[in-house]
């Protein structure tokens, strides 16, 4: 039976909006995995000691066949596929989009190149609320519902862009 997924996206160089629209587009085409949700775009504070750009953030859910270790060598094909400039001089450019897997179903990993679910997800607003977008209130197990995450997450500046309408 193909296991729900959530992956989280960010961007927070280049034309970010259009990057995370064409990988939420990439993670459908991917083998073994249809997409089945969507959230809205958003544009939140770079949580970080160095000065950066906004992200522009997204959650995808998606049904999969692959074995966990399987999608994120996907995901990690895709970021790459995103990362790469046609300029001669710099043969690649900085990070451009970053693919997490959120939750894997129910699965928990712990090894050095998986963990799931992800570590950091249940603090971060800017995963948290496109996840409730897309599903509403559920309950995590092992952490508890999506609103109650929301109500304690680490607070920050964070907007919903214009409604996904396709
Ligand atoms: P964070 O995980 O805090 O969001 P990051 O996304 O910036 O940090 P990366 O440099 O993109 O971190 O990833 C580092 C490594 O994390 C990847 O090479 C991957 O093997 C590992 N990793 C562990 N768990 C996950 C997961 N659930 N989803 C994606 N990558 C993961
Ligand atoms: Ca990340
Ligand atoms: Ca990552």
């Amino acid at each position: 039976m193909p296991t729900d997924v959530y992956i989280a996206i960010g961007s927070n160089i280049g034309d970010s909006m259009t990057i995370v629209d064409s990988a939420i587009n990439a993670l459908g085409q991917m083998g073994g995995c249809e997409l089945s949700g969507r959230s809205s775009l958003y544009r939140s504070e770079a949580v970080s000691d160095i000065e950066q750009d906004d992200y522009i953030n997204a959650v995808a859910k998606i049904k999969t066949r692959l074995e966990p270790m399987a999608l994120l060598l996907e995901l990690q094909a895709i970021e790459h596929a995103f990362y790469r400039r046609r300029e001669q001089e710099q043969r690649w450019a900085p990070r451009t989009l970053d693919l997490d897997i959120i939750l894997f179903g129910n699965r928990h990993i712990n090894d050095s190149h998986l963990t799931l679910p992800h570590p950091e997800f249940s603090t971060r607003l800017f995963v948290l609320e496109p996840m409730f977008e897309i599903d509403g209130d559920q309950f995590i197990p092992g952490y508890g519902s999506l609103r109650y995450l929301i109500d304690h997450a680490n607070p920050i500046e964070m907007v919903k862009l214009d409604d996904y309408d396709g």
